[in-house]
């Protein structure tokens, strides 16, 4: 089936004891063996099925299956926010005395994550000088258990040439995380390119309203830990926190997923409720619908803000003549999403002031919703960073985000010359 078929009918059959269309919440925390054989293959995942809300949920579950499908994955796991699925996604790969090379242009949780949590754990992040293949592989050594980069980043708007950095890391034989939050598989699916896992805040643009917190991490199902079991043990060899199961033998493709829903997500609990993931399948029916407006909406507000006299720069790559015009172009048909970053004239203090001017988009630190937002990382997202790590992520004083809504572009601009009006 095509996405907008998938996002609507994916893992759902109408229930066969209620004939319940909606997916059923499924509100419950565990669920009976028939017997303690049962019982034994279920934990032994000889057979599939439930045992506790904190693993697996049936409402979780067709989420899940919904975004596998979209992002072209074999499996997937959903969590209780994207900050959980970047967090998982490491930590599934590696441990003290290991390290991961990263690109610079990053969330701003997710930098503080590799920048200052990580290293306590004695994971070393490696940041790249630039999104390049290039400045990523210098990086590597025999100790480096991922690549990571997000496919826009947020807020830079940079766009990650995947093939190349997946072509990259898989000849030096280390795994690909992508985390894809601003793109949507509606726009560009990672996996297709070459990459090794995918992730979401479904918080954003999936969910599409912004009402719920969720994560999503997606197992490509390709790589291939048997023959790099040096620098991935955990797949090959038996693990003693799971009765010794040996993730590669036992789950095959999915050892990834598997390992991170039986090890970390069953130790640690970051599970998403699942009225959370009921509300984020309700948003996730119109995805595609809504990235069109959206991506409509942005491109005709980065062309108003760029003829404007008071902008002193537009950053969106769907603008002709932008840094990642080409690449947008290749991997999303020149769809750059809803997010762009601008300038105007009179820096820090400019951009407070047409921040404080705004009437209809929203001031606040979120992105993808229905509405339009806008924040000004400098003092709100990014303030607990230095300058040079706020330069580093790509981000300036003057710098304002906007997450454009799929509201009338006519009243998007109207609020947008109001609020210039007033700086
Ligand atoms: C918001 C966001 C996250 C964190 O997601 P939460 O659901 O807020 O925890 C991670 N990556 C990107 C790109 C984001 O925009």
């Amino acid at each position: 089936m095509k996405d907008e078929t998938i996002a609507i009918h994916g893992g759902y059959e109408t229930d066969p004891t209620t004939h319940s269309v909606a997916v059923p919440i499924y509100q419950t925390v565990a669920y009976e063996f028939d017997d303690a054989q049962h019982a034994a293959d279920l934990f032994n995942l000889a057979v599939p099925g439930n045992i506790y809300t904190r693993i697996m949920n049936p409402t979780q579950a067709v989420l899940e299956q919904r975004v596998t499908e979209m992002e072209h994955g074999v499996g997937s796991l959903a969590l209780s926010a994207g900050s959980a699925a970047v967090t998982y996604s490491v930590l599934n790969l590696a441990q003290a005395g290991d390290n991961i090379v990263s690109v610079p242009q990053l969330y701003g949780g997710t930098y503080s994550l590799f920048a200052h949590s990580f290293p306590k754990l004695g994971i070393e992040s490696r940041f790249a000088t630039g999104d390049a293949p290039e400045d990523l592989d210098k990086l590597i050594d025999a100790n480096t258990k991922a690549v990571f980069c997000e496919s826009i980043g947020n807020p830079a708007g940079n766009i990650v040439d995947l093939a190349a950095v997946a072509d990259m890391a898989r000849a030096r034989g280390v795994a690909t995380i992508v985390d894809n939050t601003v793109a949507t598989p509606a726009l560009l699916k990672p996996i297709d390119h070459g990459f090794d896992i995918v992730l979401h805040s479904l918080t954003k643009y999936m969910g599409g309203h912004g009402n719920s917190l969720g994560g999503v991490l997606v197992d490509g199902g390709k790589f291939p830990w048997a023959e790099h079991a040096e620098r991935y043990p955990m797949f090959t060899t038996p693990e003693p926190s799971y009765h010794g199961v040996v993730y590669a033998e036992a789950l095959g493709p999915a050892a990834y997923i598997g390992r991170t829903r039986t090890v970390l997500l069953r130790q640690t609990g970051a599970a998403i409720s699942p009225f959370n993931a009921f509300l984020v399948m309700q948003g996730m029916e119109t995805l595609n619908l809504r990235m069109e407006r959206h991506c409509d909406n942005a491109l005709a507000a980065a062309r108003y803000l760029q003829d404007h006299p008071k902008v002193e720069w537009v950053s969106y790559a769907g603008l002709p003549g932008d840094r990642y015009h080409d690449l947008a172009q290749r991997y999303m048909g020149g769809r750059a999403s809803g997010i762009l970053t601008f300038g105007v004239k009179g820096g820090f203090d400019a951009g407070v002031k047409f921040h404080d001017a705004l009437k209809l988009f929203k001031r606040l630190v979120n992105i993808g919703d229905a509405k339009s937002l806008a924040c000004h990382p400098a003092s709100t997202t990014h303030r607990q960073l230095t300058e040079a790590e706020q330069a580093a992520g790509g981000v300036t004083p003057d710098l304002i985000r906007l997450s454009i809504g799929i509201e009338h572009i006519d009243d998007i601009v109207e609020d947008l010359e109001q609020a210039l009006a007033a700086v």
